[in-house]
């Protein structure tokens, strides 16, 4: 190492918030080169991918939960969280167009939980392996001075020839996704509601019943197996594929980036639930916003060749959102007022200020 760069190191002290998510990763990673062989794909996409030879490749992908940040144990039940952090994974698999086989779990607790808790936990994690069919064969198990922490590695199987990343849109293309956005951040919203309801007056009962949808898809997502199934089925190959885990405007910033291309999502496509419109608008929040920004979806945004479409239009759950463009366009929304907005990616930003 140059002694330059150790002497910055220990007198600089540069906040992560001045680069955000991304630029971390980003700053942290670029200069990182990938020797083997056998290293397809490396970081940028929802999973790495690695050559096992005959066209075949094993697709892997990391998450990490952390109590506090991505789950609060006032309202996620154990199980549902061992479920969520399996699901989670699985979507970034289902996003390059691969089939989940195995995970590893990782998890840090502290003293507060009891081997009742973790039952609970790892009744969902298994009930989620037997769903989507995925063997559970390792990780790891640790203690944390406070809370709990959980990483799951998913590893999946894809070829060559499928293998879809966010690097393949092309002007012309068309925009899908496979499913409504913005319920699961309406969700916690009500979460959220609940427990300082909760909080200040412990006695009352908290009012859930009117929009189970919103709360099961915050607490109990599911992964889009269905519609990378319906691909192999009827040979239909996206150009380009992410899931919305950090809101649809996020993931059109990281397929234009990545394909060099513009994306025109029309405002009126956006799939909203009912639910969701309603309970927005409840909490004075524009529904679009939520889709937009919201995030915790885990449906899988796509494009498809212009010659695909017929194929696209009898795909179930699916809604075409919008088209590919040229990269000078950027990434824009057509509003139902008839206007071009230019979208901004907010996404979640994981660094809080002080943490
Ligand atoms: P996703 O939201 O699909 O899970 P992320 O936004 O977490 O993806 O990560 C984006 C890319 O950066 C992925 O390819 C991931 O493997 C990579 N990545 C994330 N964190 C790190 C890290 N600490 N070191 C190296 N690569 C990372
Ligand atoms: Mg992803």
């Amino acid at each position: 190492m140059e002694p330059g760069k150790t002497r910055d190191r220990m007198t600089k002290h540069t906040d992560v918030n001045t680069l955000g998510e991304f630029g971390l990763i980003d700053h942290l990673t670029k200069d990182i080169k990938l020797n083997q062989d056998s290293s397809f794909l490396g970081i940028g996409d929802d999973a790495a991918a690695i050559d096992l030879g005959g066209g075949k490749l094993m697709v892997v992908s990391t998450d990490t939960m952390v109590e506090g940040i991505h789950f609060d144990m006032m309202y996620s039940p154990l199980k549902h969280l061992g479920y969520k952090a399996v699901v989670t994974n699985l979507s970034d698999i289902y996003a390059m167009n691969a089939h989940p086989k195995q995970i590893t779990v990782s998890i840090a607790i502290s003293s507060k939980y009891t081997v009742e808790a973790l039952d609970e936990l790892y009744d969902g994690i298994k009930t989620a392996c037997s769903f989507y069919n995925v063997d559970l064969i390792g990780g790891d198990m640790t203690s944390s001075p406070r809370g709990m922490i959980i990483s799951v590695t998913a590893i999946g199987e894809g070829s060559m020839d499928k293998l879809v990343t966010r690097t393949g849109a092309k002007v012309g293309d068309i925009v899908c996704v496979t499913g409504d956005l913005g319920a699961a951040y309406v969700g916690l919203q009500l979460l959220e509601r609940e427990k300082q309801l909760y909080m200040n007056q412990p006695d009352i009962q908290p009012e859930l019943e009117d929009s189970p949808y919103l709360i099961e898809r915050q607490l109990k997502p599911e992964a889009c197996r269905a519609a990378v199934q319906y691909f192999e089925k009827s040979n239909l190959l996206p150009t380009s594929m992410i899931d919305i885990s950090d809101g649809l405007a996020s993931e059109l910033f990281h397929i234009a980036k990545a394909s060099n291309v513009g994306i025109i999502v029309e405002e009126a496509k956006v799939p909203i639930h009912d639910q969701t419109q309603l309970k927005a608008l409840e909490f004075n929040i524009d529904p679009i916003t939520c889709a937009l920004n919201g995030g915790e979806d885990y449906e899988l945004l796509f494009t498809v060749a212009e010659s695909d479409l017929e194929k696209v239009r009898f795909m179930p759950d699916v809604f075409i959102i919008g088209d590919v463009v040229e990269p000078a366009n950027g990434v824009k929304l057509f509003s139902t007022g008839g206007k071009l907005h230019a979208m901004k990616a907010q996404g979640w930003n994981h660094f809080t200020p002080g943490e």
